[in-house]
């Protein structure tokens, strides 16, 4: 029997999380993102040093390349790198004609 393909569109903290499980629970799964990293919000882009209050392993207030590190070393655990596929836009998400299944156009 086929296993569903499933795509967790976006590297961010939620795609990053959602692939974990569904690998996890042995589904056959992919991410994409349009960006050339994982990490989304946090992927550090400027010499913007803007704090955020999460309650992991952290300072009080890590900075976005702190979150970001901590996404990398969390990516890491569960090597998904292969599964994710980089700088990949979903350009048109939309259901088949019988109503069975999401087609997504790159
Ligand atoms: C201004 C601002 C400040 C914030 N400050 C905090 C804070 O201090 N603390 C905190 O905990 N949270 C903060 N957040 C919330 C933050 O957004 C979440 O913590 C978290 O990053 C959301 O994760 P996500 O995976 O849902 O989205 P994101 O991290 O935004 O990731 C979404 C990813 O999807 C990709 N994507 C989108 N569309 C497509 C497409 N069509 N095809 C392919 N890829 C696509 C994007 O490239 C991106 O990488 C803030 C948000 C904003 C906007």
């Amino acid at each position: 029997m086929l296993t569903p393909k499933i795509t967790a569109i976006g590297a961010g903290v939620v795609g990053l999380s959602a692939l974990k499980n569904l690998l996890e629970a042995g589904l056959n799964a992919i991410c994409l993102d349009e960006r050339d990293s994982i990490g989304g919000f946090w992927k550090f882009t400027s010499a913007d040093q803007a704090s955020a209050s999460l309650t992991i392993k952290m300072p009080p207030f890590p900075t976005k390349s702190q979150v970001q590190d901590c996404l990398e070393a969390y990516a890491k655990d569960f090597d998904p790198l292969q599964h994710i596929h980089l700088s990949t836009t979903a350009a048109i998400i939309r259901r088949n004609s019988d109503d069975s299944k999401w087609i997504i156009a790159l």
